[in-house]
């Protein structure tokens, strides 16, 4: 199958509220331009490096989404072109993405990363961090940010009523958000779904998805 079939076949059945984000993390620019002749525009990339080369070798008017893990000290490096960082888990790296958006002139959308799997190794805040962000007296001094909404990663784990739960875990913290109305807090994306359970994340009201290996097969 070509990307083009591939992402045909995701596309076809979504729902209009739901967004797809195509990751084309480890994949070269040859292929991220087939699917950039598609016209599809929305890549999503987890490494900060690797996204910056692909920014400078690809058409300008590609949606470029940070979904891995964000060191503070590499923000400066993306500030300038991203247009939604999803893995936002800490407080002191929204200080330093406003600090950075300030320096560029502009507001950086970003998502919360919420810590849903029950592994080690994933990232993200607990519900207690994430109303120590979502507070009026902290946020609005972080005019350079806007919180579009939160992201989520499920287990990796065969157990499908699992990662059931755990979205509808994390579809119940956002709409408990919904009512946020600060000048820079609209919860309006809800970033849950990979390539294995996507189907499932928007049964549980996910309104954008993170695929890569349906699009592009499995990474080396
Ligand atoms: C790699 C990655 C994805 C996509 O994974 P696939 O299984 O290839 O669809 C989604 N979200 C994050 C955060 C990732 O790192």
């Amino acid at each position: 199958m070509s990307i083009k079939d591939n992402l045909q076949r995701i596309l076809a059945p979504l729902p209009s509220t739901v967004t797809l984000v195509a990751v084309t993390k480890t994949h070269p620019v040859e292929k991220l331009q087939e699917l950039y002749d598609t016209g599809h525009r929305q890549f999503g990339e987890n490494k900060v490096q690797e996204m910056v080369e692909k920014y400078e070798a690809l058409p300008k008017d590609i949606q470029w989404h940070l979904i891995g893990h964000l060191q503070t000290n590499k923000v400066k490096y993306i500030a300038p072109f991203v247009s939604l960082i999803h893995s936002v888990d800490s407080l002191k790296l929204l200080q330093e993405i406003n600090k950075q958006g300030l320096k560029h002139n502009r507001i950086i959308p970003c998502l919360l990363q919420v810590y849903l799997a029950k592994e080690e190794t994933k990232f993200g805040m607990d519900e207690a961090e994430l109303q120590g962000v979502l507070a009026p007296g902290v946020l609005h001094q972080l005019a350079h940010v806007q919180i579009r909404g939160l992201m989520g990663m499920a287990s990796n784990t065969d157990n499908r009523e699992q990662i059931r739960q755990e979205f509808h875990t994390l579809k119940t913290l956002f709409d408990s958000y919904k009512q946020t109305n600060l000048k820079n807090a609209r919860m309006e994306i809800l970033s849950m779904g990979m390539s294995s359970d996507y189907e499932l994340a928007i049964q549980n009201g996910s309104t954008m998805i993170r695929v890569g290996s349906a699009i592009f097969g499995n990474r080396a």
